[in-house]
């Protein structure tokens, strides 16, 4: 099995490559050239095993050219304590008997980007050392504010790699800024943008396809990676969740064997959803994948009429993981659904980037919706739904989550479909305590002067538990203090830390 390219199948690459490319020479995503399945027999037989156990019954498939020892010493690494304080990993929580949450932010970081971005670096080095690389790696990595810190956890201090982040100045909150100007680590920078992060992944994979940018830094013995959701390695990691809550609802005994579920998806750069969809096509009895969004809704509108229409304004939300308006991942699923048409994938593709538009044909968009539904939440609508969640579940949402949740009411009073759903929680509510807050608490709010001073109180109030990452932030000096950069200053910076 191999890896090829989204834009021209004639590409051959093997996982490892694929990992250590992050985006393929033409533009194109990498993407596996076979269908992989898992039989339910043994989708059962992940029943009691561990969660290390099971991502690697899944991820062995994805990555033949690793070795036993390789794929299960980075799963180790990934995934042991004290990075994961939780022993299950990925817990699922069961609010009523047809609605579940699978809580995917016991990271060191505490949003999901920490089940990819925790295992990356190994898998990165292991395909270094089979390609005996004696090169120094950057990865360079555009964030809409959780990548960003999950990336600089997962590669600090990680030998021959150098980590560069770009965060939208105006587009994060104070916890996740802070969660990243405070990181230790030698080989971490950390840039505040002067744009949004549109502007930021598109820059990033400007210079990706540079081959001028590329030779120059060849010449300082470096070569660029990706950690965005466009490298298969952060795609990859996430299809195991999605396994995992099945065998532990099969193993409390919620779910008849080959029961349907849906998941519910709090969506951006459409990579979380994509691994729902890899998990749905490999056999997992999943019968929708909810694509939730917030204000910046495009990929609703895609699932409503096959037009992505990116000419449209751009919201700053209070879920900013969500607040994308070129969802990167969507080019995999056209590949998939269009079997391998690299011709027609890559003219849409063009479309978007010359005009910010694209239409895909009639029998693409049938496919496209017999698997997902789509629909979004507005500020009030996922305000108000923190609150009855709370009231009814006693259960704290962070604005992302809350979005999945909205949704999924939305999709039951349309379809009348009650078939038990998991909500997939991407992020801590700890890490947005100000949105969380007013959405209980609005008569309270001007009481407490900051971000930190808020969710103490929200602690105080609720009771729910702060992740251990959270709990201990605001003692951490800020180290990083570099001026807010243009976008098309990005490329220099990346020389003059170098020099
Ligand atoms: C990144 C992120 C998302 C969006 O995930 P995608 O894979 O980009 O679709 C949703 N919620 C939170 C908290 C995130 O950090």
């Amino acid at each position: 099995m191999h890896y090829t390219s989204t834009r021209d199948n004639r590409i051959q690459v093997m996982s490892h490559n694929a990992i250590l490319e992050g985006l393929s020479k033409d533009g194109g995503l990498f993407v596996p050239d076979k269908l992989i399945s898992v039989s339910f027999n043994e989708i059962q037989a992940l029943m009691g095993l561990s969660y290390q156990e099971r991502a690697f019954q899944i991820l062995h498939k994805y990555f033949p050219d690793y070795t036993h020892e390789e794929l299960t010493s980075c799963i180790r690494s990934a995934y042991a304590r004290p990075s994961f304080a939780h022993p299950k990993v990925t817990p699922i929580q069961s609010l009523s008997e047809n609605l579940y949450i699978l809580e995917l932010w016991h990271g060191p970081t505490g949003a999901f980007k920490d089940i990819a971005l925790q295992i990356l670096p190994h898998l990165l080095v292991a395909a270094k050392r089979k390609n005996k690389s004696t090169h120094q790696t950057l990865i360079l990595v555009a964030t809409s504010g959780d990548t960003g810190k999950a990336a600089l956890e997962g590669f600090k201090d990680i030998p021959g790699i150098r980590v560069m982040v770009y965060y939208p100045q105006k587009g994060i909150s104070k916890i996740q800024e802070h969660q990243m100007l405070s990181q230790e680590g030698g080989n971490v920078s950390v840039v505040g943008i002067d744009g949004n992060f549109d502007h930021a992944q598109k820059e990033v994979k400007r210079m990706f396809s540079d081959a001028l940018f590329n030779e120059a830094l060849m010449q300082k013995g470096t070569i660029l990676s990706s950690a965005n959701s466009i490298n298969w390695g952060r795609l990859a990691p996430q299809i195991v969740y999605y396994f995992s809550a099945y065998a532990d609802l099969l193993e409390k005994g919620v779910l008849q064997n080959g029961e349907k579920i849906n998941f519910v998806v709090p969506t951006g750069n459409f990579g979380n959803i994509l691994a729902g969809y890899y998990a749905k096509k490999m056999g997992l009895p999943i019968q929708k994948l909810i694509c939730a969004s917030n204000q910046n809704n495009i990929l609703t509108d895609f699932f409503q009429t096959g037009t992505y229409n990116q000419n449209r304004p751009f919201y700053v939300t209070t879920s900013p993981s969500m607040d994308i308006l070129r969802s990167s991942n969507v080019e995999r699923l056209l590949y998939h659904l269009n079997q391998s048409n690299t011709p027609l994938v890559s003219q849409w593709m063009k479309g978007l980037e010359t005009q910010n538009v694209y239409h895909i044909d009639e029998k693409t968009f049938e496919h496209l919706k017999r698997d997902f539904y789509a629909n979004f939440a507005t500020q009030i609508q996922t305000q108000s739904t923190i609150a009855k969640t709370h009231q009814l579940y006693h259960y704290l949402l962070d604005p992302h989550t809350a979005v999945a949740m909205h949704v999924l009411n939305t999709y039951r009073e349309e379809y009348g479909d009650s078939t038990k759903s998991v909500i997939l929680s991407t992020a801590s509510p700890y890490k947005f305590p100000s949105s969380v807050f007013a959405s209980l608490y609005p008569q309270d709010l001007t009481s407490f002067q900051n971000e930190f001073s808020t969710l103490d109180e929200l602690h105080k109030r609720t009771q729910f538990p702060i992740p251990p990452c959270l709990a201990h932030l605001k003692d951490k000096p800020p180290l990083h203090n570099q001026p807010p950069c243009a976008i098309s200053n990005m490329s220099d910076i990346v020389f003059r830390s170098l020099s």
